[in-house]
């Protein structure tokens, strides 16, 4: 039987390649989003794979957005954590509101989304929990302290889970891009884009197929034996 896969933020960016390369692998695909009602819609209508709209940051709405998902297509085999926001600012100009919104939807999302799932996937012997963190939270990046510290939050937060569940047929990961052609690398302004690129050793932005096949081999049955680790797939830009 296909096994089922939740993105969240899964309708366009990082996330809808995601979802659809999962689709294309056979397994029943459900995607989140918050806002972008539109894209959304046009993303189900492309591919056929279900949108459900709730916001990851909310233990409350994950909670029955989660419903809605096992109701719709069955327990959730494999979580990916990709959905995730920028704020960015000098820590001497952030707002509270810049830090904690960070946090909550790339920080908070992650415990609320793993801890929904991981009690089913404990039960049935078998899960796959991958969160998308970013080669800003390991090496850090000016004017993302928030994005910098809830990106590395992801890390600690995956080794923990991975050793909890190692013995229970789950493994937990970690994806860590580097700069990934999508809407939230093309806000940042020309020169400084071109900048980045000029330092990334393949020369290139990263394409967001290439994040989606990390993603696939680890949530693979070939891949049971790697829990608790971080892949970068970063074109060389970092390689600790
Ligand atoms: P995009 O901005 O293109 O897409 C973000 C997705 O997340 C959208 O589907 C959006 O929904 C959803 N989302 C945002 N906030 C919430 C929320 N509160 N609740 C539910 N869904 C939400 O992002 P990318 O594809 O560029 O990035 C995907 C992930 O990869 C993020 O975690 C990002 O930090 C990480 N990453 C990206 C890199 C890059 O170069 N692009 C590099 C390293 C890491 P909606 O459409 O409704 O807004």
């Amino acid at each position: 039987m296909s096994k089922v896969v939740l993105v969240t933020g899964g309708t366009r960016g990082i996330g809808a390649a995601i979802a659809e390369a999962f689709q294309k692998g056979g397994y029943k695909v459900a995607a989140t989003y918050h806002g972008n009602d539109d894209v959304a819609k046009s993303f189900t209508a492309r591919t056929g794979i279900p949108a459900f709209k709730f916001d990851v940051a909310d233990f409350a709405a994950c909670q029955k957005g989660v419903e809605a998902v096992v109701t719709q297509l069955g327990a959730i085999d494999v979580l990916v954590n990709n959905a995730g926001i920028t704020r960015d600012t000098f820590l001497h100009k952030m707002t509270p509101v810049q830090w904690m919104d960070v946090i909550h939807t790339n920080l908070n999302s992650v415990f609320n989304m793993s801890r929904l799932v991981i009690e089913n996937m404990r039960n049935r012997g078998f899960g796959r929990i991958i969160t998308i963190s970013s080669i800003n939270g390991q090496a850090g990046q000016i004017g993302q302290t928030n994005y910098a510290a809830a990106k590395a939050g992801v890390i600690g937060f995956s080794k923990a889970l991975a050793l909890e569940n190692a013995g229970k047929g789950i493994t937990v990961n970690v994806v860590a891009p580097g700069y990934i052609d999508t809407d939230m690398v093309r806000a940042i302004s020309d020169n400084v884009l071109e900048a980045i690129v000029a330092r990334i050793p393949v020369k290139r932005l990263g394409r967001t197929d290439e994040i989606a096949a990390a993603v696939l081999y680890l949530a693979s049955d070939e891949a049971a034996y790697m829990t608790g680790a971080t892949l970068n797939v970063n074109g060389g830009l970092f390689m600790g």
